[in-house]
């Protein structure tokens, strides 16, 4: 299988060529090997990252917005949606306050990015 990714790791944007043959995996392109070992990670455990928001109750709003605390498998990216729908928080709320802890064993936290006040 041959793939061509851009690296995401710095500004540079590296164009790489990955090669498997599901044993040994090639990488040309990378300027360092950081790029190297994106373009490993994509090709056996592709990781992600998600923004969403949940549900909240007696805030001066009715959903805070959370992001993971960091990148997960991207086969766990679905069910971890359906966890932060499924959740709800009371206000107040406050950045960085951890809203899922671990969330489905992954060692990532569900994390609030905004302030919410109590209603009133
Ligand atoms: S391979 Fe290295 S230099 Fe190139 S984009 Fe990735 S991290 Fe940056």
């Amino acid at each position: 299988m041959k793939r061509t990714l851009t690296c995401i790791i710095c500004p540079n944007g590296c164009s790489l060529d990955v090669e498997s043959d599901g044993r040994d995996i090639l990488v040309e392109g990378n300027l360092c090997s950081r790029g190297e070992a994106y373009a490993r990670e994509e090709i056996t455990d592709p990781k992600r990252t998600i923004s969403s928001s949940i549900r909240l109750s007696g805030g001066d709003m009715e959903i805070v917005s959370v992001r993971l605390s960091k990148p997960v498998s991207k086969a766990m990216i679905f069910p971890i949606m359906e966890e932060i729908r499924k959740a709800s928080v009371e206000a107040p709320v406050r950045i960085g306050d951890v809203i899922i802890r671990n969330v489905l064993s992954t060692g990532a936290d569900v994390i609030a990015t905004r302030n919410v006040g109590r209603r009133g």
